[in-house]
């Protein structure tokens, strides 16, 4: 019996706890603050978490009915219709849905390096074969049409992240529409905005009416602070009609899920007080860190450290968790997430206090 060899996709492995590291270190896990996946510190919205428990009572049913609730709740916050959204088991479980909607064995996707690095994994999972643009340049990053362009050349699927991780820049919509309109009739452009609440940038959703070939990822991971459920969704275009029907898995999200991300979208305060200490957090970080950072739209910072495995090792010794870029091809830059003020205080002291080192 062989299997595919799909030996690359061990390089991806999802960030560790706090348990785990505490283990490993043999320390107490309430010394570590956990600033390594751009989770929301401050939790999901007690709404979210009563539904949460409310729903334990109905796990023995399969969750059909609150697929349609959610459904037409994120239907109307984006004016869009119900059948434009593709609710999945995280906006991971949404990538692999646009991938199944789209590609044939041997197709190229074109995906940004340094980048998320689920899109290249999505697509081999689905026989495709991907190539990359690269979004360094001698001085940062680039975010730009004319750099995903340089590097097109006819791919079936372009994904486009904005606000960009690690980076924390963004496409402009103009850029976007650039890239749609000069790639071939037949690529789709994938906009993920997993990180979309935090910036002040309009969503790519307004230009799915006049277009069939862009389609816009979201998450409740991030400012929903809905992580460990697996909830996001893709928005896509009106004239893709029943594709979804055809992609989906019978259940695409929990009951659970559902009933969570359905309440969350019923507590905008919440939201938005997410999106203040985020902005806090960031701008905290860049005035204070003894280290270049970069301008970011997301919930974290990446800052230029010298050796990040060096420094990110060092952190953690020091109780804080923060994401060592060498896995992303960044060997000298880290990713340090918005914590709470508390916790962004004390990553900020022990950065500064290790690079001093
Ligand atoms: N896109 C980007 C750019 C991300 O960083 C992430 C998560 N880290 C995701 C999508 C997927 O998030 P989730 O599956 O938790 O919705």
């Amino acid at each position: 019996m062989e299997l595919r060899d799909l030996s690359d996709h061990v390089e991806y492995r999802a960030g560790r706890g706090i348990e785990e590291v505490a283990r490993e270190l043999g320390r107490d896990p309430a010394e570590f603050v956990k600033l390594s996946s751009n989770e929301n510190p401050h939790g999901p919205s007690p709404k979210a978490e009563a539904a949460i428990r409310e729903t334990a009572s109905e796990v023995h049913r399969y969750p059909k009915a609150v697929h349609a609730d959610l459904t037409a709740a994120l239907a109307d916050q984006w004016d869009v219709s119900d059948k434009q959204v593709w609710l999945a088991n995280g906006g991971d479980g949404a990538l692999d849905y646009l991938a199944r909607a789209t590609l044939a064995p041997g197709d190229r996707v074109l995906v940004p390096t340094p980048g998320f690095t689920y899109y290249g994994m999505s697509a081999r999972f689905h026989h495709g074969e991907v190539a990359e643009y690269d979004v360094r340049t001698d001085d940062g990053f680039a975010l730009t049409a004319e750099r995903v362009l340089d590097a097109y050349d006819g791919e079936r699927v372009v994904y486009l992240t904005s606000p960009h991780n690690p980076t924390g820049h963004r496409f402009t919509l103009d850029a976007v529409e650039e890239v749609a309109d000069r790639a071939d009739e037949d690529t789709l452009v994938v906009v993920d905005e997993a990180y979309g609440e935090f910036t002040d940038a309009p969503s790519a959703v307004s230009l799915l009416d006049e277009r069939d070939d862009i389609a816009v990822l979201r998450t409740f991971s991030k400012a929903y602070g809905l992580a460990g459920i697996r909830l996001g969704y893709a928005l896509t275009p009106p004239a893709w009609a029943d594709a979804y029907a055809r992609v989906q898995t019978p259940f695409a999200a929990s009951a659970i899920a559902c009933r969570a991300g359905t309440a969350a979208l019923d507590d905008d305060e919440h939201v938005e007080q997410t999106v203040e200490s985020v902005k806090w957090a960031r701008q905290y970080m860049h005035d204070e860190l003894d280290a270049r950072t970069y301008e970011s739209h997301g919930n974290f910072v990446l800052a230029d450290v010298g050796d990040a495995t060096e420094v990110a090792e060092a952190a953690k010794r020091k109780g804080v968790l923060i994401r060592d870029c060498s896995s992303f091809g960044l060997p000298e830059h880290v990713r340090i997430t918005c914590g709470t003020r508390e916790e962004t205080e004390r990553a900020v002291a022990v950065l500064n206090e290790v690079l001093a080192e």
